[in-house]
């Protein structure tokens, strides 16, 4: 391609809106667009580099056995009534209504799709295993959009869908998926780590998410580099050692404590350790008020109290003041679990039923309880762990100490069991002729989420440094003068042979001044250049690399080779 017909819209300023270093960058190299928020359009460099993600996807998919298809965007809703999640996806399913009134969903995912589209065709246990995928845009109302490609409410997925005869099939369906998830991040050249992961919503059991570290990710892991053990924040199980076995119970006591609502105030104000005092969070869940209390040293996992309450995201928030008020009598910071009124759900985190002499809000306003204890003073629903992992916890698995880190959620899988075969009635008759729902995984990795983690693995200040797997081109030709009749032509001339021999590669033949087509060359992050300037009358051109800095100056005839051994290097033979 000559960058003098190359539509690549690069702009020097860093744009507003974009706080990520691959929102800002995928943004300035002119290769995405912001239509309006979450939603982008694909420029040509921006799409070359999407497309050679797919097409990595789709030869690991091929590879391990599994099948494309591509299905509408467009859903019915009575298939997602039949699985119950027109409702579990709430707000976040972008909705409309055909011209007779007819719901619609745009497809978020597609697990009840696929299955109503096999339901009908495959009813023997000859016909299993079976894997399908397809790569597709999905559609998601996200509450919070952002970071350009890596949170939108359209973006490309690639989605896959396993269905067998039971769980031991299942399992070997799910490690098919798990190593070709591996080749794909590896060929990406990703730095991930596979963790595991919530099902929440989703149904089933077992789930791991690839992770592709970044300290920018949303993502939050724990992990332990003794054992294997890794999960995201959501799922870690918390270890919280409480010591107080041998305390004896001391006598309950009203303290005083005028306008201490929160926890840093009362550990101030009480000179008591955070981890002696029963914090309190009020919730509306569904419309139901929910008081859960937790050590006051910990942080509350929401997802963990989503699972536990059966609820979806958007029907869980905090009580309001008048809530809070018509549960305790008191004003918000003073809830607590002794007296609460019976209209409230109580749930307590299982460390709350060992610790000994706690203090906890008073349900009267500028009054906690000194030495409250559970079954003397209070009951309620023990809830075995609902708090969030953090820094200086113990590994679950072999007692050292976990690390945390942070990723961009690139991949997951699912072991989702039944759930979707069942509730659309998908069923195949078994070897003994006995009628069976398909044991089913899911499998998706995020395309254009994907391009956005590997731009931020492999970037500098002055832009994007592609891997040459999936970088827009290969080469990059820079002419340093277009006016000199020596240098158009042995740019031309490398241009043609490189060509010819299948490299992908960009001419800079505009009329510009050098030290713009350079800044350009370094912001779209092509991995080969070549410059072709003063010496061309000699043959004599500049080869360097994105990744260094470094230049030299070679024999024109000889750069073929160089790029050849490029290739072999990043075992990419041709
Ligand atoms: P997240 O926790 O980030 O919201 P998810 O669990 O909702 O992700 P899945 O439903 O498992 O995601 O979707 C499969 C893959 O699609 C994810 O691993 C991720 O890479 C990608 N993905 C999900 N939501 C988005 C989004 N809003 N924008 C871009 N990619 C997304
Ligand atoms: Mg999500």
């Amino acid at each position: 391609m000559k960058m003098s017909n190359l539509y690549m819209p690069t702009l020097r300023e860093v744009p507003a809106e974009a706080e990520l270093p691959s929102h800002k960058l995928l943004l300035r190299a002119g290769m995405i667009r912001k239509l309006v928020s979450g939603v982008y359009s694909y420029l040509p460099l921006g799409y070359r580099v999407v497309r050679k993600v797919e097409k990595i996807c789709r030869e690991e998919m091929d590879a391990a056995g599994s099948q494309e298809f591509l299905l509408s965007a467009i859903q019915p809703k009575e298939l997602w009534e039949a699985s119950g999640r027109w409702q579990d996806f709430g707000p976040e399913m972008f909705k409309l209504v055909d011209r007779n009134e007819r719901e619609f969903c745009l497809g978020p995912t597609h697990e009840e799709y696929f299955t109503s589209v096999i339901k009908d065709e495959v009813n023997s246990y000859k016909q299993l295993p079976l894997n399908i995928y397809q790569i597709q845009t999905k559609y998601r109302d996200e509450k919070r959009p952002r970071f350009g490609l890596m949170r939108g409410r359209e973006f490309i997925m690639k989605d896959a869908y396993s269905f067998d005869v039971d769980e031991e099939a299942l399992k070997k369906a799910y490690q098919i998926m798990w190593d070709a998830y591996d080749k794909i991040f590896t060929r990406l050249h990703l730095t991930y780590k596979i963790v595991q992961g919530d099902t929440g919503a989703m149904g089933g059991k077992v789930s791991h998410e690839f992770m592709a570290m970044s300290d920018v990710g949303e993502g939050v892991i724990a992990y332990c580099d003794n054992c294997d053990y890794a999960a995201t924040d959501e799922k870690a199980e918390v270890v919280y050692i409480v010591d107080d076995a041998d305390s004896d119970l001391l006598e309950m006591e009203k303290v005083y404590t005028p306008n201490i609502k929160t926890i840093e105030d009362l550990n101030e104000y009480l000179s008591m350790e955070k981890s002696r005092f029963g914090k309190a969070l009020v919730y509306n869940s569904a419309g139901k008020p929910v008081v859960v209390i937790i050590p006051a040293d910990r942080e509350l996992n929401e997802v963990k109290l989503l699972n536990y309450l059966k609820v979806g995201e958007h029907e869980l928030e905090f009580a309001d003041e008048e809530i809070i008020r018509e549960i305790t009598g008191a004003d918000k910071g003073f809830t607590g679990p002794v007296g609460l009124s019976k209209d409230a759900r109580l749930l307590i985190d299982s460390r709350i039923t060992k610790m000994k002499n706690i203090v906890v809000g008073g349900n009267e306003t500028d009054y906690h309880i000194k030495n409250a204890n559970y079954g003397r003073d209070f009951e309620g629903e023990i809830v075995d762990d609902l708090l969030l992992v953090a820094e200086g916890d113990i590994c679950p698995k072999c007692g050292e100490l976990l690390k945390i880190d942070r990723g961009i959620e690139v991949g997951n899988i699912f072991q989702l069991g039944t759930k979707y075969s069942e509730s659309i009635g998908a069923k195949f008759l078994d070897e003994n002729g006995k009628e069976k729902p398909f044991v089913m995984g899911s499998y998706g990795v995020g395309v254009t989420r994907s391009v956005a983690a590997v731009v931020e693995q492999y970037h500098d200040e002055d832009g994007i440094i592609w891997p040459l797997v999936i970088a827009p081109y290969h080469v990059i030709i820079t002419v340093v003068n277009t006016k000199n009749e020596d240098q158009m032509e042995l740019g031309e001339k490398l241009y043609k042979e490189l060509i010819s021999l299948g490299y992908e590669v960009l001419l800079d033949d505009r009329n510009e001044r050098a030290g713009v087509k350079f800044k350009d060359s370094d912001l779209i992050g092509i991995p080969i250049r070549v410059t072709v300037g003063k010496l061309a009358g000699e043959n004599t051109v500049e080869y360097s690399l994105r990744t260094s800095k470094d230049k030299t100056e070679v024999n024109a005839d000889t750069v073929k080779d160089l790029v050849l051994d490029e290739f072999i290097k990043a075992g990419l033979l041709r």
